[in-house]
Formats: structure tokens, sequence, C-alpha cells
């Protein structure tokens, strides 16, 4: 399974899967139905299945338009989204399965971002390689999503899923964020080398024009603030007492940066 990674709109990016020996292709939401045709057409490939991680319009705008030209392909979504994703033919739950060629995935449900909101999590398909995460806006490479239908504590939950999965676990998130996001753990998390590290990196490729995701699970384990809500030193800087409070006062300080 290839991953193509298309920039569209201002920051996002739609995943388009790829069988070669199949000639088939899926594609993680298409929040435009242009360059998936378009990349389709260059590929060969016929389309499948549309997966879908919740109802934003940045993430399921061109579903109508690729339905009607593959009416037979199968349009996969939450359960809890249940009228919101157009052309949604599946409903899934935690630890469903779907597949693409001969390959599988894990569904997770990770509600925060939205309530509905799912995570597709293909595990390698030997050992050695790595694993892919299709995780929507819940995580983000250096963040998270905005809590804009949940709680902190059903996010944290959600993050902890995710933060289960091997470290060589390759993050495939929604968005180009991670510049932004990266400045604001350095300012929360001073004394972090990875960190430090990390954003040199990013701001280097940035510069370049060059795309930050995939990022890689290990890496957002030692250096994403929304993953590391048991941290004792963000507990500190936060002033919380707890995790949840942590995590909380996390994502309040970020919606305000
Ligand atoms: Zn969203
Ligand atoms: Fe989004």
């Amino acid at each position: 399974m290839q991953v193509h990674r298309l920039p569209v709109l201002s920051d996002n990016y739609i995943f388009l899967l790829h069988d070669p020996g199949q000639t088939i292709a899926a594609v993680v939401d298409p929040a435009e139905a242009g360059p998936v045709l378009r990349k389709l057409e260059e590929l060969g490939a016929t389309l499948v299945a549309i997966f879908n991680t919740h109802h934003h319009a940045d993430h399921v705008g061109g579903n109508a338009k690729l339905l009607q030209r593959f009416p037979d392909m199968v349009v996969y979504g939450g359960a809890k989204d249940r009228g919101r994703i157009p052309g949604q033919q599946v409903f899934l739950q935690e630890g469903d399965r779907v597949s693409f060629g001969d390959r599988s995935a894990e569904v997770f449900f990770v509600p925060g971002h939205t309530r509905a909101h799912i995570a597709y999590y293909f595990a390698p398909a030997h050992p050695n390689e790595m694993g892919d995460l299709f995780c929507g806006d819940t995580l983000f490479a250096g963040g998270c999503g905005r809590l804009f239908e949940g709680t902190p504590t059903q996010m944290v939950n959600s993050l902890s899923k995710l933060r289960r999965l091997p470290d060589q676990t390759r993050v495939w998130c929604a968005h180009e964020y991670t510049l932004k996001n990266l400045q604001f753990a350095l300012m929360i998390d001073r004394d972090n080398a990875n960190l430090h590290r990390r954003f040199a990196e990013v701001r280097a490729a940035r510069s370049r024009s060059e795309a930050t995701i995939p990022s890689m699970l290990g890496v957002e384990k030692r250096t994403n603030p929304f993953l590391r809500w048991d941290d004792l030193g963000l507990r500190a800087a936060t002033k919380a007492e707890n995790d949840i409070q942590t995590f909380a006062r996390l994502r309040g300080m970020k919606d305000r940066f």
C-alpha cells in the first residue's frame, strides 16, 4: 500500500491509498474531488473507498462528486456521524475493521474534536515495517484538534488510545499545522531537548516549503504536549493538579495562542 499526500485548500492534506497490483485506490478525508480525480487518472487506479474521520467540510467536501464518478465505492465513517457525512454507507465503531486491497485497518473511536470522530490504524504489513495511522483532526504533528464537540476527559481518553500504538507508526494527520504547534509547545516546554531539535528540523523543512506530515508517533510521544498530559513538568507549567486539568489548560492556552 502506497500513500500519496495531496495538499488542498489552505492547509489540508488528502491521503490517497494506492494498491498498484490491483490498480485500486482509497482516499482518506477528501476535502475536494478535483485533486483526487487527477491523481487517480495519473495512477490509472479505480477508487473503491472513502475513509472519513469526521464530518467537517474540509474532510468530506469531495464525497458527493467522487461517489458520482465511482458509484460502486464504499463510503465509511463513524457511527455517530450518521446524517452528517455525504454518501456514508458504513457506520463504524471502536474495534471494527475495514479492508483495502490486502491490508486492513483497525478503527478507533476518538471523540473530542467532534463527538463522532474515528481514526484508522493500519498495522505494519511485515515486522520491522511501519504502521500507518490516519487520525484526521484528533492528533496533529505537535498538537491536537480543538474541542468543538467534546470534553478534555474525552480527548485524553481518545489520545490515550493513539498513544498506545507503536513508536514506529506514521501519523497522517489532516492539516499542516506543525510549525505553529511547535512554537506553542516550546513556549510551555522549554527544557525539552527533543522538542528543540524537532522545532529546528520543522522550521527548516517549512522554509523549503516541505510537508512535515507524516510524523512519527515516537517523536510525538516525546515532543507533543498534547500527548504528555501526565508529564510533571507540564503539570507545573500549567499549575494544574491532575492530568485532565493539565491537558485542559494546555488546550485552553493553545486556543488563545
Ligand atoms: Zn475538523
Ligand atoms: Fe480539519
